[in-house]
């Protein structure tokens, strides 16, 4: 299996070699070549499978030969050890024909775990058998940074790098980054909003003398691997409400479109998917293109739900690439048309090709704080705002004659001042990580400059 460039001008890789890089030279995003099928039989032999058992039936054919089938078994066993829910990823029932797939069992708290975790493992073990060492250097809006530091701390070969908006992230998730005591973690509160934290890790990975000299690497969610171990959940819910013989809708809480984009690759490998529902907060630029075909990106407005607080949709390239027949050119050019003047219009055959597969609503923060208390009063679940803002576009676009799954992409003890204004609860932290507010705090506060960046990151590997 090889993985090629959204902008069709960097080498052909391996899955190790495109999970080790990141972000392709030619600025664009590893996609595998050609996309792996499950058969119907395929489907149906997951039922009633572990959750292990069938992460390694649907991302086998995509590892190729970076992993033998015992060694990969091995790293998925090890990845998922640590959650806090013997199904990994539990659904409940919210209402008839809606159900909730629990994403957050994860020592962060977050379905960001999913693939994390399985990343740690797998950049451990590729690693330790080259010989090398890297810098992992991540950009957060709040979730991504603690899974990495907690799936890659105290790992001998990897220093790991997270820079976080300062001021803009929860308590939770900024503790979850600054308390972690081993050397090899360093959390940076960059001065300024997500969105450039995201365009100083992209520039950090442009500038090719800096990123060969410290061997940087990526685990944002463009990083490929990230994108194939979500792919495994939509297998594992749609498989337990009955596909391959039934047709399954989901909604995903969207920022980057790197969990949906996950969705819309398991659908790419056979898996009966009707609707994919792309559910955003007020930053809705998501919302916006689908619906008229114009991504123009505008300020972001902080939000109740920060982890979607974003205008530039990273994993959105992924998808215009197929949109746009696979062709490498047209994609740069709209990266390009984006960087110089802030946006593009997506071509009517293209807008055509991605409405076929994606719905898309769009939550404000009233409604957000209302579906919390709703689904506390009338579905049973103490939903996190990301996740009521799936519920809530999801109880207003689906049809009755699918069954719908809703993404809780958090717990809501990560959230607890939102969910408290909401319903009046407090959602108390899990028992494993409830001295979290005791612990000491860590950080550097690091202006919005890359040179000044690139600096301390070479300082701090040094030592
Ligand atoms: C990261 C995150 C999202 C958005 O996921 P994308 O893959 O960026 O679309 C939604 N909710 C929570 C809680 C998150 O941490």
């Amino acid at each position: 299996m090889q993985y090629i460039s959204t902008r069709g001008n960097a080498p052909v890789l391996s899955f190790e070699e495109a999970m080790l890089s990141g972000l392709a030279r030619d600025g664009g995003l590893y996609v595998p070549e050609s996309i792996p099928q499950m058969s119907v039989a395929d489907i149906r032999a997951l039922h009633g499978q572990s959750y292990e058992e069938t992460a390694f039936r649907v991302m086998r054919p995509f590892v190729g030969d970076s992993f033998s089938d015992e060694v990969f078994s091995d790293l998925i066993t090890k990845a998922y050890a640590g959650f806090g829910h013997g199904a990994r990823a539990p659904l409940v029932q919210l209402a008839p024909g809606h159900f909730l797939l629990e994403l957050f069992h994860g020592p962060t708290l977050a379905f960001k775990d999913f693939a994390m975790q399985l990343i740690g493992q797998m950049f451990q073990e590729a690693l330790s058998r080259r010989g090398e060492r890297v810098t992992i250097v991540g950009a957060t809006s709040g979730d991504t940074g603690s899974a990495a530091i907690e799936a890659f701390r105290g790992l001998a070969s990897v220093d790991v790098f997270i820079l976080y908006p300062h001021g803009r992230v929860s308590e939770v998730q900024r503790r979850q980054m600054t308390t972690p005591v081993e050397d090899n973690v360093h959390a940076l509160a960059l001065e300024g909003d997500f969105d450039d934290c995201q365009a100083r890790l992209k520039d950090m990975f442009n500038h090719f003398e800096f990123r060969d000299s410290v061997r940087l690497a990526g685990v944002n969610s463009i990083n490929w691997a990230r994108v194939l171990a979500q792919v495994v959940y939509y297998f594992s819910a749609a498989a337990s409400l009955g596909a391959p013989d039934r047709q399954i809708s989901f909604t995903v809480p969207t920022g980057n479109f790197g969990d949906i984009f996950a969705g819309y690759i398991a659908k790419r490998m056979g898996l009966p998917i009707d609707r994919l529902i792309v559910a955003t907060n007020q930053n809705d630029i998501l919302h916006r293109c689908l619906s008229s075909g114009d991504y123009v990106t505008d300020t972001v407005t902080p939000s109740i739900s920060p982890s979607m607080d974003i205008q530039v949709s990273s994993n959105f390239e992924r998808v215009l690439f197929d949109a746009y027949g696979r062709d490498g050119k047209a994609v740069a050019q709209l990266m390009d048309e984006l960087k110089s003047g802030g946006g593009f219009r997506v071509s009517q055959g293209a807008l055509q090709a991605l409405q076929e597969d994606f719905d898309s609503g769009r939550v404000s923060e009233e409604q957000t704080l209302a579906m919390i208390q709703h689904a506390n009063q009338n579905m049973g679940e103490l939903l996190c705002p990301h996740s009521a803002i799936g519920v809530d576009v999801a109880e207003k676009l689906r049809d009755h004659r699918t069954p719908m799954v809703t993404l809780a992409t958090a717990h809501p003890a990560k959230f607890p001042d939102a969910v408290h204004q909401a319903s009046g609860i407090r959602p108390p932290l899990p028992n494993r990580m409830a001295d979290l507010y005791e612990r000491s705090e860590r950080l550097t506060q690091v202006p919005n400059d890359l040179a000044a960046l690139e600096t301390l990151i070479q300082e701090r590997i040094a030592q």
